[in-house]
């Protein structure tokens, strides 16, 4: 049973490592920021309230967001746990979180912070050109990563569950420490 949450900032590297990590144990990948930008390629409902907030590096509303998370921890492929990626984003996430883990008796083991120093991050993001990857939003999406998402790294780590893991480094050796951390 793996269950992991994957704090950081955008660009950090979150994505890449949540899929090898997935891959290995055979748990899916639950990416909110994915979830979001196929709801916006289909034009579903929830794409079609998101994408403004998504294009402007803004965080889209918790009662968006909430549901979605609930109904997706409720399916039968989580059975062998999950790994949460880009979720949770701020502190009103994180108490729902708390209170659904609760609700359905589930625990989560740890929570990952991938630590990567700022001007790499803009760097990386802007390499990476995503439509949300332009140089403005990049850094609204950074400040708004250190105003709302920033401070569950300490709600975290005063519940004992976090583990910080330099982002900064090859990514074999990123994924080795990751591997560490799971099996440990
Ligand atoms: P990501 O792929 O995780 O960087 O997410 C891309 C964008 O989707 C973010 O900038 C937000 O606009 C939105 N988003 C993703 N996850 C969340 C979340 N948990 N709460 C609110 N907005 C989110």
């Amino acid at each position: 049973m793996t269950r992991l949450i994957f704090l950081g900032p955008p660009g950090a590297g979150k994505g890449t490592q949540a899929q090898m990590l997935c891959q290995s144990y055979d748990v899916p990948h639950i990416s909110t920021g994915d979830i979001l930008r196929a709801a916006v390629k289909e034009k579903t409902d929830l794409g079609l309230k998101a994408e403004g907030f998504m294009k402007a590096g803004e965080l889209v509303p918790d009662d968006l967001i909430l549901g979605l998370i609930r109904e997706r921890l409720s399916k039968e492929d989580t059975a062998n746990g999950w790994l949460l990626d880009g979720f949770p984003r701020n502190v009103e996430q994180a108490e729902f979180l708390n209170a659904l883990l609760e609700e359905i008796g589930q625990s989560c083991d740890v929570v990952i912070n991938l630590e990567v120093p700022d001007d790499v991050l803009v760097e990386r993001l802007l390499d990476r050109g995503r439509v949300d990857d332009k140089e403005d939003v990049i850094r609204n999406r950074l400040e708004v990563y250190r105003e709302q998402t920033e401070p569950l790294i300490a709600l975290y780590d005063g519940r004992n569950q976090l583990q910080s893991v330099n982002g900064n480094q090859e990514l074999s050796l990123v994924t080795d420490e990751l591997t560490k951390i799971v099996e440990s």
